[in-house]
């Protein structure tokens, strides 16, 4: 069974895995194509934005994977015809049984005027490097976090960011120069979890941080150094570390199966309305958080059924929407927040306290990964 799997991010490199693990390259020819040379998980650009790590030491080059029956290719994927299952790259054309897009979510930059010319952005691995440059000269004036647009991925790290800053500028003494405030047309930090949302705004509060909720972001003017709201208003403002809206790649769209923006898909198994053509991660609409544990798990679910297809076996139960999201608070301690949206009745977002002891496993969380994609 050929099967391609476009982008090797959290989701491809998953479901390339665990076909190898399973299969050891017997019956399934997986090929995954990715444009870039490595990946990098979404939560080093905030340590690379602060200084505490370098790009060099997060970038997990593909070269390293060696697994039975996988192919990586560096190659920029240019055309997906779903109908024939026929992807074009601009190294050539690859014909597949079945076809997986885990392309991910792009950025829109000109989405928000000015962002470009006038702000800064951490969503982005370049957009990280450059904030790691320039927040060192930053030594007093107002701080703007600002989501430009939802959905967006890691619903947390807008906070994440606001807190590692304060902690960022209180090392450098100039903490009692500078304001902080994050803004966002979302109510609270993160909506479907109010516990975790509660312990945020508390944080904020205790660190003098200013959370202007409810409030969509509509351009930047560089010159006068505000960002103008929608309803009129405006925020002054001398650093801006912005969230770009999102959307599909260009590529996804151009092929026809995206619907409002992203590539609608069954949530119980994947398949999009083409046969034999699955979409996960951030590139497909299935009602959970763009977020890298909701690419992997499911990309097991798709595994496993094709593993079920393959060998006669039962199908697996149906993507659950379960996955654990860590939350950076500052202060050395990392909370985490247990998301389940599909399994039960209730989307539920519940928060187990920020402690010492969860920036561990947060760090076995990346190295677990690491070890079992690239080892
Ligand atoms: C600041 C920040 C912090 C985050 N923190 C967390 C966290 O703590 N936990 C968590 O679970 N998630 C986190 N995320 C979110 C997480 O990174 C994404 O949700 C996750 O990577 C999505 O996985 P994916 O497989 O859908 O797409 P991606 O991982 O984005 O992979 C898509 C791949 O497709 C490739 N691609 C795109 N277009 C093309 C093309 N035309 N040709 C070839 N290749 C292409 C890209 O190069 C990329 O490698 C964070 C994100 C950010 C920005």
């Amino acid at each position: 069974m050929r099967i391609l799997i476009l982008g090797a991010g959290f989701g491809g490199l998953e479901l390339a895995t665990m076909l190898s693990e399973v299969d050891q390259g017997d019956a399934f020819d997986v090929v995954l194509i990715d444009k870039n040379d490595a990946f990098v998980f979404g939560y080093s650009k905030l340590d690379v934005m602060f200084g505490r790590t370098t790009l060099d030491d997060v970038r997990l080059p593909y070269r390293m994977i060696e697994k039975p029956g996988v192919r990586v290719l560096r190659e920029t994927v240019t055309a997906i015809d779903a109908v024939a299952r026929r992807v074009t790259t601009d190294a050539g054309v690859h014909e597949a049984d079945v076809l997986v897009v885990a392309l991910g979510a792009d950025y829109d930059f000109d989405g928000t005027p000015g962002l470009a010319d006038y702000g800064n952005e951490f969503y982005s691995v370049a957009g990280a490097e450059r904030l790691a440059s320039a927040l060192p000269e930053f030594n007093g004036g107002r701080a703007v976090v600002g989501v430009c647009g939802a959905p967006f991925k890691c619903p947390p790290a807008p906070s994440e960011a606001a807190l590692l800053l304060h902690d960022f500028l209180t090392a450098r003494g100039v903490r009692d120069r500078c304001e902080i405030s994050i803004v966002t047309s979302f109510e609270t930090p993160i909506p479907p979890a109010p516990d975790a949302s509660r312990a945020l705004l508390g944080a904020f509060a205790e660190r003098g941080i200013s959370f202007v909720s409810g409030r969509r972001i509509t351009s930047l003017d560089g010159n006068r150094g505000v960002v103008a709201l929608a309803d009129g208003d405006e925020l002054p403002y001398d650093l801006f570390l912005g969230v770009p809206k999102h959307r599909a790649p260009d590529v996804v769209l151009a092929s026809g199966m995206a619907e409002n923006g992203y590539i609608p898909v069954s949530s119980q198994t994947l398949e999009t309305k083409f046969p034999a053509v699955y979409a996960i991660g951030d590139v497909a609409t299935i009602g959970v958080p763009k977020a890298g544990v909701f690419a992997e798990g499911a990309a097991r679910v798709v595994a496993k059924s094709l593993l079920a297809h393959l060998r006669g076996g039962e199908r697996p139960g149906p993507y659950d929407g379960r996955g654990s999201c860590y939350i950076e608070f500052g202060g050395g301690r990392v909370g985490r927040v247990d998301i389940d949206f599909l399994s039960g009745p209730q989307k539920t977002g519940t928060l187990e306290k920020p402690s010492v002891e969860l920036v561990a496993e947060k760090k076995h969380f990346g190295a677990s990964r690491k070890a079992r994609w690239f080892g």
